[in-house]
């Protein structure tokens, strides 16, 4: 029977580390200033939004709000994302996504400075993490490490798998991975006898986008799995990639969903808008 992993409890620590690092900061006179943009009013990303806004007044964060209509045209959108880069006051600028289709997701983000990128989708901190320079890390792999190490879980020479190969989830995941030693492994659509693969994970993370992908069938004994998925069943409640019920039994540890991986994110993002302001 697994242990849960309390995304909960680990990100609440986090969240606590940084508000009182930022209460030292504010005895100075210092702030730190977080932009965020919504393009649109896509439901779940305002969820994600009044989320992070939520967060940044928790630890004493300022957080500036940009709520552009659906139909911004992408030169208005590059053209904020330049003024912000800009400022002085802001240490970290977040765009939201997805955007809308009339807009390049990529050549926004390229836009945002990489001093500001708290996201850590830029090419440069994206390289940074790949060549093990320090720069800003997405913050959901690297929630997911401080959810390893804070619960104990050796990383080093273990066999990590990483099923999925997005740029904000599996890439940089199996880098930090490999940072902490882990002989790692990345899976994807085209991998060929994918439960073969994932049945030698000591370690298994799972960001495929599908619901109850992976049931106890690839996963070894005594495994431990981290279920990055986030989706809404027909009666609207939350579950992930992982059949948490078929897995349980199997796995020596396990992150729910809700109350896993999701709450590490946030707290994770705050951590990086604070380095931000540090750095200055
Ligand atoms: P993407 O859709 O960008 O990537 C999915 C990956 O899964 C792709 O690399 C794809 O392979 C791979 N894949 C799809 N089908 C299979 C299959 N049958 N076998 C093996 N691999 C497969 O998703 P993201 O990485 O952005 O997100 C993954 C999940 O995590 C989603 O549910 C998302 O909602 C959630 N998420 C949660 C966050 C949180 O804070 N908890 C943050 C970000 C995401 P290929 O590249 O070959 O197409």
């Amino acid at each position: 029977m697994a242990a849960i992993i309390d995304g909960k409890k680990i990100s609440a620590e986090i969240k606590e580390e940084v508000k009182q690092k930022m209460a030292v900061l504010a005895a100075k006179n210092k702030t730190v200033t977080l932009a965020v943009i919504q393009v649109g009013n896509d439901p779940a990303s305002s969820v994600y939004v009044g989320n992070k806004k939520k967060a940044c007044e928790y630890v004493g964060f300022c957080s500036l709000s940009y709520e552009l209509p659906e139909n911004t045209p992408q030169e208005e959108l590059l053209s904020l994302v330049r003024e912000l880069n800009e400022r002085k006051d802001v240490d970290g600028i977040l765009v939201q996504l997805p955007l809308p289709s009339h807009i390049s997701e990529d050549k926004v983000i390229q836009a945002i400075s990489p001093d500001k990128d708290v996201d850590g989708f830029h090419i440069q901190n994206a390289g940074r993490l790949f060549v093990g320079e320090s720069g800003f890390v997405p913050c959901t792999p690297a929630g997911i490490i401080e959810l390893l190490k804070r619960s104990g879980i050796e990383i080093c020479g273990r066999e990590c798998v990483v099923v999925g190969r997005s740029n904000i989830v599996g890439k940089p995941m199996a880098a930090l991975l490999l940072q902490e030693n882990g002989t790692v492994t990345i899976c994807h659509s085209r991998t060929k006898n994918l439960t073969e693969v994932t049945k030698r994970a000591d370690i298994l993370v799972v960001a495929v986008g599908k619901p109850k992908f992976i049931t106890a069938d690839y996963v070894k004994e005594g495994a431990v799995v981290i279920d990055v998925g986030i989706h809404r069943n027909a009666q609207n409640k939350l579950c992930g990639d992982v059949d948490f019920d078929s897995v349980f039994p199997r796995a020596s540890a396990i992150t729910p969903v809700p109350g896993g991986v999701g709450p590490m994110t946030i707290a994770m993002l705050m951590s990086n808008c604070l380095r931000s302001a540090e750095q200055k």
